[in-house]
């Protein structure tokens, strides 16, 4: 197949690309480079079969080859990111999105949204099924992500009623591993970091929120599982159901680099949700799907990456 992936030069979008690379496909990589990276791509770029073109979704985007799936992945995702141009991240979700829908009409192609558990906002259920409608602040400083990433899956859904289009949307929660970029802000990629330079670890709050973090090669199954699912629209969660406190994962990156960091606790963002976990229970019983590498392992592989991209 010829599959388009928007956001392909991202920490997500990279893996994607190599993974249905290697599976045969033909694949187009689509990315402003905002904050994706031509080094995530530049061992594909090689591969004949791959085709990097520098473009911004918020443009529409035209190619005479006929393209069979769409990954639209394209978006900032940190919440340093998206904030920077808040504007733009609305743009992305709205005006890009209506572009990538579009283009996947015109093609016949199946197209899969990379949707997100930030549209659950700050939980109030826990953890969090797909027919939780969420709890989303929609005028703070993370609702130009949020409500975006939720007025997309509203339009995936208006073009499935509308136009009948093949409609996959994917619920990611927080993800890590190897790419994922050095200064978005993540707590994963700040943490590693600061422990290896044995500066503080810089714990948002008390340190008492949760998330649930997934490695990526586990994503990338999920996402291409969803993708190739037969009836199926979603939205479905992938993540992993491993729930942990910002402090423990703390504390486990600092084991696992034998550092000698401390912890330091500074004010908690505006909005931060206070505890996330996925139900994955239909990933489960529609894709046979659950994440595989544990979190030690994952930890481990991260930890290698940052080690050879710091020094
Ligand atoms: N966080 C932290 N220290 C950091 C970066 C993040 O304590 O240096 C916290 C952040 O406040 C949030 C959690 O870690 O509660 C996850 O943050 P991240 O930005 O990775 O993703 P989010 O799930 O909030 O989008």
């Amino acid at each position: 197949m010829t599959i388009l992936i928007t956001g392909g030069a991202g920490f997500i979008g990279s893996h994607l690309c190599e993974k249905l690379l290697k599976e045969g496909h033909k694949v187009i990589c689509l990315d402003n480079l905002f904050t994706g990276s031509r080094e995530n791509i530049a061992l594909l770029l090689a591969d004949k079969n791959f085709q990097f073109i520098e473009h911004d979704i918020i443009e529409p985007f035209f190619t005479s080859e006929k393209i069979d799936q769409v990954y639209n992945l394209a978006c900032p995702a940190s919440p340093v990111h998206y904030q920077l141009n808040a504007i733009r991240t609305v743009k992305a979700n709205t005006i890009g999105v209506i572009n990538v829908l579009g283009f996947a009409k015109k093609h016949g192609a199946r197209i899969l949204q990379a949707s997100t558990s930030e549209v659950y906002g700050d939980p109030a259920e826990h953890p969090q099924k797909e027919n939780y409608f969420g709890n989303v602040n929609p005028i703070g400083p993370r609702a130009c992500y949020d409500e975006g990433k939720r007025v997309a899956e509203t339009l995936f859904f208006d073009y499935y009623r509308k136009y009948n289009l093949e409609i996959r949307v994917a619920r990611i929660f927080n993800t890590y591993g190897p790419k994922m970029s050095l200064n978005d802000g993540r707590v994963v990629s700040n943490f590693i970091t600061q422990a290896l330079a044995g500066k503080d670890i810089t714990i948002y709050g008390d340190g008492s929120q949760t998330r649930s973090f997934c490695y990526v090669s586990d994503m990338v199954d999920g996402l291409i599982k969803l993708m190739e699912a037969e009836n199926l629209t979603g939205p479905v969660n992938l993540g992993n159901p491993l729930e942990l406190t910002i402090k423990e994962i703390a504390e486990k990156i600092i084991s696992l680099t034998g550092s000698k960091s401390k912890l330091v606790y500074q004010s908690l963002p505006q909005d931060d949700p206070t505890r996330r976990r996925p139900d994955i229970t239909i990933a489960k019983e529609k894709l046979n799907w659950q994440p595989e590498v544990n979190l030690e392992d994952g930890l481990k592989q991260t930890i290698e990456y940052f080690k050879k991209i710091i020094i």
